[in-house]
């Protein structure tokens, strides 16, 4: 990681206590921004993902909000800012799953994943472009998935939340544009985390024969890809789909 360029940054990252938000708060960090760390339900992870920013010379604050609130998030946001003056780098990461057969899918599964990662996407760039418009200056990077570009049996309600960040994400990039905002989507294939740990073994084997350079994702690559939209290195990109996936879709 480059270490410095994203030196001076307010970074806020949403489900950074664990998985792939915890990599990414700790690669922002690596690259010298100030971050907060969101988490819903695992405070004491995401105490631990501060406590090893800061151990490593960095600066950063855990906070507490369901991102599917809009006023738990506005109010997240404006502490952030009173707490660290600006807010550069948005990273809406927060997400669930509620798998099943569309036939047999509960209302409830369907509208806690749209409320969580599509809803939840929203609040961000919502609260987040009112301080990003007044400093005319922002990167602002949604976490959707492949499977919201190609659709996936057993995961309606997760494909239509990740293919409509995808809608959301170049809808804002237009708005936000002449404003010194950039938005983009980082759609990951399979990243080992929590949230694939539970898929069954021979599903998992059947999807890696599918991804060209023949492993899974690691919650680093994706916080690569991160850290690049939010460096001046991605300045001239916005409204993109920049898929993280081994080659698994394309
Ligand atoms: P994970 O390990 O299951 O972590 C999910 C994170 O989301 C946790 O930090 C969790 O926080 C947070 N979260 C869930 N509901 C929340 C809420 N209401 N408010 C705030 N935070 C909430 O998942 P992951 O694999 O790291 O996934 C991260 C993102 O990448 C998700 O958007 C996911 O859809 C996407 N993605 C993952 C993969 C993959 O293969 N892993 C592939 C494509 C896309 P708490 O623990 O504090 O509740």
């Amino acid at each position: 990681m480059l270490t410095g360029i994203l030196e001076g940054k307010i970074a806020i990252v949403t489900g950074a206590g664990r998985g792939i938000g915890k990599a990414a708060a700790l690669s922002l960090a690596r690259a010298g921004a100030v971050v907060a760390v969101n988490y819903n339900h695992s405070a004491d992870q995401a105490q631990a993902v501060v406590n090893e920013i800061v151990n490593n010379g960095g600066r950063a604050k855990a906070w507490q909000c369901d991102v599917s609130s809009f006023d738990d998030c506005g109010a997240f946001f404006s502490d952030v800012i009173k707490e660290f003056g600006r807010l550069d780098i948005l990273v809406n990461n927060a997400g669930v799953t509620r798998d099943g057969l569309l036939m047999r899918m509960t209302e409830a599964d369907y509208d806690l994943v749209m409320d969580v990662n599509l809803k939840g996407t929203f609040h961000g760039i919502r609260h987040a472009a009112r301080q990003m418009v007044k400093q005319k200056y922002g990167r602002i990077i949604n976490i959707s998935s492949v499977v919201g570009i190609t659709g996936n049996g057993g995961q309606a309600n997760y494909a239509a939340s990740k293919a409509g960040i995808i809608g959301l994400t170049k809808s804002a990039a237009k708005e936000l544009g002449s404003r010194g905002i950039t938005v983009n989507t980082v759609a990951p294939g399979f990243i080992e985390t929590e949230m694939t740990a539970v898929l069954p073994e021979e599903q998992k084997s059947k999807l890696a024969s599918q991804i060209p350079l023949g492993r899974f994702g690691q919650p680093e690559d994706v916080a690569a890809a991160i850290v690049f939209l939010a460096s001046e290195y991605g300045a001239y990109i916005t409204g993109q789909v920049l898929q993280v996936d081994g080659g698994m879709v394309m």
